[in-house]
C-alpha cells in the first residue's frame, strides 16, 4: 500500500482574535513539521494578511503551505479560501474587505489580532472586527474564491457554530466545492451515516488549530505522492477530493 501523509488545511495565526499569540509563522509551521503534518493550510478570519509572512517562512520547513482566508458568510457558514501564493490570496482579502462590517476589533471582549513577520515578531495590529459575517452568500464566496485561483473549503460542515449542516440544514446547489471539511468531532463515515447527501462528497478532517498543541490533532491522510505533487493548488485539491472518495468507495 502507497505511504499515506497526514494534510490539515485548517491553522490560525495570531492574527485571528481567538488565536495565541504563539501561532506565529514560524511556530506554526514547526509544529506542523512535528507532527508529520505534509501540506498545511493557514488562514485567519475575514484575512490573509499574515500569508505572505507565512509563506516566507515556509521554504525552513518540511511541509507543503497553503495560505489564505476563513470568511464568514452572509448566512453565518464559515468557508475556506485557500491559495498557494499571497498575490492571490491577497486579492482576496482586498475583495473581503469591501465585504466586512465597518466596525473596529473590540480587543477586550475579542482579542489582539497581530500581524506578524517571517520570524513571527508583531509588525502591527489589524483593527477592523475581522470575526464578522460579510454580505456575500457562501456560493457566491466559493465562486469568488475559486474565480482568483483558490479552492474553496466549506469549514467544519457538521459544527453548531457557523457549520453549513446545522446552519443552513442542506448543501445549497450551488455551491461550488470539491472538498468539505469535518470538525475534529466527526469522522467522515460517520458524517455520512448522518447526512446522506454527503455520501458523494470528499470529506476531509481539519484541526481548526487556535493553539500550537492543536495542529495536526485531526487530519486527513492521503498518499504520499499526491500530498507532494507538483500541481498548482485547484487541481491539488480537485485530485485530493477524487483520492478521498476513491477510498470512501
Ligand atoms: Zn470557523
Ligand atoms: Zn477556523
Amino acid at each position: 500500500m502507497a505511504e499515506r501523509v497526514a494534510i490539515d488545511l485548517h491553522v490560525h495565526t495570531a492574527l485571528s482574535p481567538c488565536a495565541a499569540e504563539e501561532m506565529t509563522p514560524p511556530a506554526i509551521l514547526l509544529q506542523a513539521e512535528r507532527r508529520g503534518i505534509r501540506v498545511v493550510g493557514v488562514v485567519d478570519h475575514g484575512t490573509a494578511r499574515n500569508a505572505q509572512a507565512v509563506l516566507e517562512a515556509a521554504p525552513a520547513f518540511d511541509v507543503r503551505v497553503l495560505v489564505g482566508l476563513e470568511i464568514e458568510s452572509a448566512e453565518g457558514v464559515h468557508i475556506l479560501a485557500l491559495f498557494e501564493a499571497a498575490d492571490a490570496a491577497m486579492a482576496m482579502d482586498s475583495l473581503i474587505a469591501e465585504h466586512l462590517p465597518d466596525r473596529p476589533n473590540r480587543v477586550d471582549v475579542f482579542g489582539s489580532q497581530f500581524l506578524m513577520d517571517v520570524m513571527g515578531d508583531v509588525v502591527g495590529e489589524d483593527p477592523r472586527l475581522l470575526s464578522a459575517a460579510v454580505d456575500l452568500g457562501i456560493e457566491e464566496i466559493a465562486d469568488l474564491t475559486a474565480a482568483h485561483g483558490g479552492v474553496a473549503v466549506p469549514a467544519h460542515i457538521d459544527r453548531r457554530a457557523n457549520g453549513l449542516l446545522p446552519t443552513l440544514g442542506f448543501v445549497p446547489p450551488g455551491l461550488h466545492a470539491d472538498l468539505w471539511e469535518l470538525s475534529p468531532n466527526v469522522a467522515p463515515s460517520g458524517a455520512r451515516e448522518m447526512w446522506p447527501e454527503l455520501r458523494t462528497r470528499a470529506l476531509l478532517n481539519g484541526s481548526d488549530a487556535h493553539f500550537p498543541q492543536d495542529i495536526g490533532a485531526v487530519a486527513t491522510r492521503v498518499s504520499a505522492q499526491l500530498a507532494e505533487a507538483p500541481l498548482g493548488v485547484v487541481d491539488w485539491g480537485r485530485e485530493v477530493a477524487r483520492e478521498l472518495l476513491g477510498a470512501a468507495g
